[in-house]
């Protein structure tokens, strides 16, 4: 680099010296001076020209020497090497897009206005997409209401089922995943086999129990007739009908609910019928005291007068059952308190206990079909591990939640939430 400068130096005072040279003959230096001043301007400006022409057409790299030719080379090689990495850039963007396009699930960029800023081959199987909707909003291409409710929201950890616009009884499972800024990803995924393989299962389920109701009806009423009958049989064969008569009520237990859960399974949401919730909590308060053993007390505490939206029977079926079991699961002598009560965002019905409570890591999985605590008074043969499975799916269709919180030897309490859309107020 230094010699660079100093070849130029070189110029400049070769340039000077001819300049006083041609100043002593001529006797005009100041003129000469100029003279040489401008000779060595010109030169830098033909060589800016030739740069200017260089970048704006590319071709050769014109030839210079000194200063220019390490100008020139200096940008020759910052162009190869943005070449280079554009090349590698595209190369990675094809290979993005090749993985993209091969995805088995529709895959949508959607800019801030919900455009379409591109898709892959699938979302053009699955939702019709065609290369003209690029900018288009695609809540004018996929008309449902569902999936526009979805799209104006903000939640985008659940999901949305919809028809497919163009795959004849083809069912979509929407998610959006945001990312970068205002941009979003729109994956619809094709659940068609999915959802026909769970009504098979839910339809084997609900056909086995319709079947299995009767035979087990008149198998009761035999096992009754027969412990009625047998009076002057001795004690042992009276226990052993208990026990039968035990273990039928059990089965029938379980056969409700099944039958209850295929019912609740269908993953609609319930219709917004007003429930006068102060008429229902009085009568399921009441019913459960009748359950309740002597000790035990059953508090009722009324501290919102908000209604709920949606079917009497199955809200019935979620709060008799959180209270049947703390009722179940309590002490002899526990106490029980039921309250509705407003909360941020909407209102709360809490199912309070001070029974022997559940450890942590069963928590989770309480709601799960069949899933019991082996421990103490819950491993007997109370229950049948369906009631919080239909507490939550009754939830999930009134668009609440069940929250459980409970300490080991002081209690639990089974919270349900309902958001404000799902009450009536006044
Ligand atoms: P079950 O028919 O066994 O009561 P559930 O689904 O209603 O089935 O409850 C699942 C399990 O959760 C129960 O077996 C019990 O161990 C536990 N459980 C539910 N409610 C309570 C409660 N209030 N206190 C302690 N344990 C409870």
């Amino acid at each position: 680099m230094a010699g660079l400068w100093r070849s130029e130096y070189y110029w400049l005072a070769l340039i000077g010296l001819v300049g006083l040279f041609a100043g002593k003959v001529t006797g005009l230096y100041f003129a000469s001076l100029c003279l040489c001043v401008v000779v060595y301007l010109v030169r830098h400006l033909y060589h800016i020209s030739q740069l200017l022409s260089w970048l704006r057409s590319g071709g050769k790299l014109p030839q210079s020497s000194g200063i220019w030719e390490e100008i020139y080379y200096l940008i020759y090689r910052l162009r190869r090497r943005n070449k280079t990495r554009k090349k590698r850039l595209l190369a990675m963007l094809e290979r993005f897009r090749t993985a993209t396009a091969a995805l088995p699930d529709a895959t949508v960029v959607l800019g801030a206005r919900d455009e379409i800023d591109w898709f892959n081959e699938a979302a053009e199987r699955l939702l019709g997409l065609r290369k003209e909707d690029i900018g288009q909003q695609i809540g004018n291409l996929l008309r449902n209401p569902k999936f526009a409710e979805f799209l104006s929201g903000t939640n985008y950890n659940v999901t949305v089922n919809i028809a497919s616009p163009v795959i004849d009884k083809g069912q979509l499972e929407i998610r959006i995943v945001p990312y970068g800024e205002d941009l979003r990803l729109l994956i619809a995924q094709d659940v068609t086999q999915t959802r026909f393989m769970e009504r098979v299962r839910s339809d084997f389920v609900s056909n086995v129990s319709h079947e299995l109701r009767t035979p087990l009806t008149v198998l009761r009423g035999y096992v009754e007739t027969l412990g009625d009958s047998g009076q002057d049989l001795p004690e042992h064969y009276h226990k052993v009908f208990r026990r039968m008569e035990e273990q039928t009520i059990r089965m029938q237990k379980l056969i409700d609910g099944l039958l209850s859960l295929t019912k609740l399974e269908s993953g609609a949401l319930a219709p917004a019928k007003r429930v006068n919730v102060e008429l229902l909590l009085n009568s399921v308060h009441d019913e459960a005291r009748l359950l309740a053993q002597d000790a035990q007390t059953l508090d009722l505490r009324l501290e919102s007068s908000a209604d709920l939206l949606g079917i009497e029977a199955e809200l019935r079926s979620a709060f008799s059952n959180l209270v049947v079991n703390a009722l179940k699961y309590a002490r002899e002598d526990g106490a029980v308190t039921l309250r509705w009560r407003d909360d941020a965002g909407g209102a709360v019905l809490e199912v309070e206990d001070n029974g022997p409570g559940i450890a942590a890591e069963h928590l989770p999985r309480l709601t799960e079909r069949f899933y019991r605590v082996e421990s103490g008074k819950s491993g007997g043969n109370t229950g049948v591990g369906l009631g919080l499975a239909i507490v939550k799916h009754v939830l999930t269709r009134h668009e609440g939640e069940l929250k459980i919180a409970s300490t080991i030897g002081k209690g639990s309490c089974f919270s349900c939430k309902f958001p404000e859309k799902r009450l009536v107020r006044g």
